[in-house]
């Protein structure tokens, strides 16, 4: 459990730009946004990794999100836009209190990803595939 910035937003404590809020999520403007309209969508419970979330607010999040990514678009004229989801220190996340990251991406402005992919070994796939199922 977290009792970060966000959790004093949520508790009104802090101002926000807030577009959101119902009764297990809330969503208001970053503020250091990437590009304009990137917009935080937080989870109410103060769990600090996703892997940690109950399903109820799980359930809420995944629900409003794609509201808020037609909002934000729609508000922007962005016709492209990135999720970014950012569990651990090691991760990049800063505020340890769950939050996706709704950031429009134009020409100039917006996330840029540094990517390294490299081929699946099929064997070592198939190995991994069958015990992150077992898991679930
Ligand atoms: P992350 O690296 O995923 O933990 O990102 C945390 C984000 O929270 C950053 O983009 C910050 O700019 C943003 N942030 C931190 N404090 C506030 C605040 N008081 N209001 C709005 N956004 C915030």
């Amino acid at each position: 459990m977290s009792d970060s910035i966000f959790s004093r937003i949520i508790r009104g404590e802090v101002p926000c730009h807030r577009v959101y809020e119902d009764e297990l999520t809330i969503a208001f403007l970053d503020v250091n946004p990437v590009a304009p309209g990137h917009t935080l969508v937080v989870p109410k419970e103060p769990a600090v990794t996703l892997a940690e979330l109950s399903d109820g607010s799980a359930a809420a999040l995944g629900k409003v999100l794609p509201r808020i990514c037609r909002a934000v678009c729609k508000a922007t004229g962005a016709t492209a836009y990135n999720i970014l989801q950012n569990n651990g220190v090691a991760a990049h996340q800063v505020v340890e209190h769950v939050h996706f990251h709704v950031i429009p991406k134009t020409d100039s402005q917006g996330l840029g990803i540094n990517w390294r992919p490299g081929p699946l070994n099929p064997e070592a796939g198939a190995e991994l595939g069958r015990k992150i199922a077992r898991l679930l």
